[in-house]
């Protein structure tokens, strides 16, 4: 089945036209500056590439449409018209209790998105208005799925997500740890079962999301049952400008001093913080390991609290399942930084992580990086969350 992938941001789009049969990607791009000048990016293998050119997005209708453009061109297309397309998927960032699975979308799931607005004000608009331009330009009878970032994480117990805070502002307020990264999780989950040959319900799995923004999950027989992120994506490990965890006291006492608002606050927290705020260098792991090699004190002390941080969790999330048979590593710097996994999985001996220093010398392919020997196998698999959300949107269609 042809299914087109769309994550919508508030001035950009990403998209992927994914075959679902082999699993192949037709083309993929992105559309960014909706509002403003509109620039349109396009690859599809074997056609000329279309980088950054101005195409006119008032809004993202437009958008969609440059897109349905570009896949049906009679030259540089992939597909012959526009009812190739099957289902379109939809990411959408939060959920919220009421979808702990994706869904095909109708009024009644598009009134319920509109209500998990208060718990992503920043995110689900955007996604919204991604559905409802392809609703516009592509018709009411292409179907269309939503695959949240939070579902996957619905699995949790209470004593995961419930916050040591009055329990009215659970039950009135829907405070609670949410989770994100979902996608990612439960696919590269899927992936490791697949690579150790045992069915998902067998295994005690840690898989580590490290990118700019990253999270670490613990998925107890398929499910995830404990996530570093919290009612927002600025909980858990340090990232690249998020604090991660941290003590709230500090904001009060910050705020008192400097004479700061709320909202400048939470601005450094999510802007100014984690890596880029300790080095005072970059957001970029590649940047903090170049000027830590060069002898930046700061920069090397970023990278070693970040691989603390998810090491502290990997420790905390063997101990809250009883143990664990594989530690995952994925996206950014997961998949592309040896040191960074080798420092993390450092110390780990004591539980049964034996890292194969060789094997590890790899970069964004699946493959096990722990000895032969190794009680705890440990693996690093590229995460894939457009071919999940297609599988999903298949499955559902
Ligand atoms: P993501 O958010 O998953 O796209 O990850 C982005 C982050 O991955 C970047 O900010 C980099 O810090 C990191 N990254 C990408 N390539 C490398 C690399 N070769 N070594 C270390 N970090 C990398």
């Amino acid at each position: 089945m042809k299914v087109l992938v769309i994550n919508a941001g508030s001035s950009s789009l990403k998209y992927q036209l994914l075959d679902t049969a082999n699993q192949d990607v037709l083309a993929k791009g992105l559309c960014e500056r909706i509002g403003l000048d509109g620039k349109f990016t396009y690859k599809a293998p074997g056609k000329t590439t279309i980088k950054a050119v101005d195409v006119a997005m008032p809004t993202h209708s437009e958008a969609i449409q440059a897109v349905l453009d570009a896949l049906v061109d009679p030259e540089n297309g992939v597909i012959a018209s526009m009812k190739e397309i099957e289902a379109v998927g939809h990411r959408v960032v939060h959920g919220g209790e009421t979808f702990a699975g994706s869904v095909k979308i109708d009024d009644k799931v598009m009134a319920a998105l509109e209500e998990c607005i208060p718990l992503a004000p920043l995110h689900n608009p955007a996604n919204i208005t991604g559905i409802k331009a392809c609703q516009a330009v592509m018709g009411m009878d292409v179907p269309q799925v939503a695959v949240f970032d939070t579902a996957f994480h619905q699995t949790m117990p209470p004593v995961a997500y419930t916050y040591a805070l009055p329990y009215e502002y659970y039950e009135q307020d829907k405070v609670r740890r949410y989770g994100f990264h979902g996608t990612s999780h439960k696919y590269v989950a899927q992936r490791a079962a697949e690579m150790l040959g045992k069915k998902p319900e067998e295994l005690k799995l840690i898989s580590c999301h490290l990118g700019n923004g990253s999270s670490v999950t613990a998925i107890d027989g398929g499910k995830s049952v404990d996530t570093s992120m919290g009612f927002t994506p600025l909980a858990g490990v340090p990232m690249g400008t998020r604090s991660g965890d941290l003590d709230a006291g500090i904001l009060e006492y910050l705020m008192g001093k400097h004479g700061m608002d709320i909202q400048e606050m939470v601005s450094i927290l999510n802007k100014k913080s984690g890596v880029m705020g300790v080095s005072g260098v970059s957001s970029d792991f590649r940047d903090l390991e170049e000027a830590g090699a060069a002898g930046n004190q700061r920069a090397a002390l970023a990278v070693d609290m970040f691989n603390y941080g998810v090491k502290k969790f990997i420790g905390a999330y063997a101990a809250a399942m009883g143990g664990v048979d594989a530690i995952i590593f994925t996206a950014g710097v997961g998949e592309n930084s040896p040191e960074q996994r080798l420092d993390i999985a450092s110390g780990l001996e004591f539980m049964g992580v034996e890292m194969d220093e060789q094997a590890n010398k790899v970069r964004g392919e699946e493959t096990v990086i722990s000895t032969p020997n190794s009680k705890v196998k440990v693996l690093l698999i590229p995460t894939n969350e457009e071919l999940m959300i297609a599988l999903d949107t298949a499955a559902l269609v």
